[in-house]
């Protein structure tokens, strides 16, 4: 019974991703989500409804428009897959509960900054509020229920009583976009260009208003280590590739360093504390140096940032979903 109610919830994920293509299509384009009906972006073809059929139809079609041939774009068939197995491992682990909408529905808004992110480098204000005010709700009513504990306290000879939730819905929101804008604006004063957009710090405020302020932590720090791992191979391949060899070099020679380092500290080989410490400032010394060769070059007009940032920090919220 329970794997029927499963594949239920991965069909309706399906669906409702096909609805976030249209609403990610047509936020970035301007156009009204209910009006026009669904059209091919290249003919303006009128699509039939066997047409529309998530995930199916893209297969069928052989990933072309039926009228002119077009390639649709693999966004539609990736966003509603995902979506689906989003929806189906959400269903999975909290069961039918107004938390689980509330968390679908957050999820959703989620895939929809992380596309027009990647898409465009942009996030709409719209969806970032929309999830602000989803949190808000959220954690006014204590939907998530793990803990119902209430704080009462007097503001102009009015008792009030709320859910301390809610009061770490309304810091994760102000912290998490204090402390990505704060981010953000030493990046930008350190090289004197835009690294991180302001984008980053509603992400994570509208994160840290649905997931409250401790949560909105742990999804920064993760998002440091997600991005990182994934863009330092991006990073080494455009190097190697640029023949950057001094920047190439380095950045392999710290991994190394910090990878030994760890190793060594793993299995305690550093008996003495001035060999530990000469070990410690011997890699700190290479990590310097790399930062010292990233500013240069990102101040040479170099590309800051090859990986946007948001789908990172949505990965962390993920994780904080299904693993915490
Ligand atoms: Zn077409």
């Amino acid at each position: 019974m329970t794997t029927f109610w499963i594949v239920y919830a991965f069909i309706i994920g399906l669906c409702i991703g096909s609805f976030l293509n249209v609403v990610i299509l047509r936020g970035l384009s301007g156009e009204s989500i209910v009006l026009p009906s669904s059209h091919c972006t290249k003919c303006s073809h009128k699509l039939a409804w066997y047409d529309n059929i998530p995930l199916l139809s893209y297969l069928f079609l052989k990933g072309k428009c039926r009228y002119c041939n077009e390639k649709i774009s693999i966004q539609y068939p990736l966003v509603e897959l995902f979506t689906g197995l989003v929806f189906a491992g959400v269903f999975y682990k909290y069961g039918l509960t107004v938390n689980t909408i509330f968390i679908m529905a957050a999820l959703s808004l989620c895939i929809v900054m992380s596309v027009t992110d990647i898409k465009e480098r942009v996030i709409l204000d719209g969806h970032a509020y929309f999830l602000i005010i989803l949190g808000l709700v959220y954690n006014f009513f204590n939907f998530a229920g793990e803990d119902s504990t209430k704080i009462t306290f007097w503001f102009l000879g009015l008792k009030i009583t709320i859910f301390q939730a809610f009061i770490h819905s309304v810091l994760g929101l102000i912290g998490g976009f204090a402390v990505m804008g704060l981010i953000s604006l030493i990046a930008k004063l350190i090289t004197k260009k835009k690294c991180f957009g302001e984008g980053d710090a509603y992400i994570l405020g509208a994160l840290g208003s649905f997931f409250g302020i401790a949560n909105a932590i742990v999804i920064l720090i993760l998002s440091i280590f997600i991005w990182g791992g994934l863009s330092i191979p991006v990073f080494l391949y455009k190097w190697f590739k640029d023949k950057n060899y001094k920047m190439f070099g380095s950045i392999i020679l710290f991994i190394l360093a910090a990878f030994l380092f760890a190793v060594g500290e793993y299995f305690n080989i550093f008996t003495s504390n001035l060999f530990h410490w000469f070990a410690y400032l011997l890699v700190a010394c290479i990590g310097l140096h790399c930062c010292r060769l990233l500013l240069q070059s990102i101040k040479e007009g170099e590309k800051p940032l090859v990986l946007p940032y948001g789908p990172a920090l949505v990965m962390g919220a993920l994780m904080v979903v299904f693993l915490l």
